[in-house]
């Protein structure tokens, strides 16, 4: 048994075994994780990372691009937005600034500006990073923390949809993804944060945060003030 990384229920059991590593899964949030002592080092991780930096690169454009489209479909005016965990090409940028938006960009290790996780954004992009959290609550509730009211998270990752085809699943033998997610991970996500889960299929998952007026207030802590 082992504690959920995203949950943090102790109820998990052992779900699979291969030379390389065991994954567990929860019962509660149904995350699908990698035992921790398989964990690469962080220097071999970023090595990589570092490597595979250029891949992908034309599907994370595309992806961003997507992304504001569909958000200047709600709102007329320019946007503020994070893409998080993996570094467009600067191009990209240009591409999306030159609507009139701003975007900015934070990686933990090629451009780790904490000043970046200190404000609120219209969006957040997330592409083939939430797969790679070993710590995957912490980094949800950094995530939901930096939306704005009715600010969209959108999520590209690889849903597991085939629990009994994990064993053939080549996304599973990258040792730097140790999270996988399914589809009632995310609606368990969402659920939990009254956030609502517009998509999630194939491997995009769209998610809001809800507006002011429809955040229900916490009672005050301070009523004997
Ligand atoms: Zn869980």
């Amino acid at each position: 048994m082992r504690r959920c990384p995203l949950c943090h229920d102790q109820h998990s059991s052992l779900f699979h075994q291969d030379k390389k590593r065991i994954t567990y899964i929860c019962d509660r949030c149904k995350l699908v994780f990698s035992d921790a002592s398989s964990h690469l080092p962080p220097a071999v991780e970023k090595r990589r990372y570092q490597q595979q930096a250029s891949k992908n690169q034309k599907q994370l454009k595309q992806f961003l691009i997507s992304l504001v489209l569909q958000c200047e479909q709600q709102t007329h005016l320019p946007l503020t937005g994070l893409n998080f965990g993996r570094v467009a090409e600067a191009q990209t940028v240009l591409n999306i600034e030159s609507r009139h938006h701003t975007l900015k960009q934070y990686d933990p290790y090629f451009a780790a500006d904490h000043d970046l996780l200190k404000r609120q954004y219209d969006f957040i992009c997330c592409y083939r990073v939430f797969e790679h959290f070993r710590s995957p609550l912490k980094e949800w509730s950094l995530l939901g923390n930096l939306l704005k009211p009715g600010g969209w998270l959108a999520i590209n990752t690889k849903l597991l949809t085939d629990l009994s085809a994990f064993d053939k699943w080549h996304h599973k033998n990258n040792l730097t993804h140790v999270s996988f997610y399914q589809r009632s991970t995310f609606e368990f996500l969402a659920q939990e944060a009254g956030f609502k889960l517009l998509f999630a299929a194939n491997d995009l998952i769209l998610v809001q945060k809800p507006s002011g007026s429809d955040i229900k207030r916490g009672q005050s802590s301070h009523d004997d003030v």
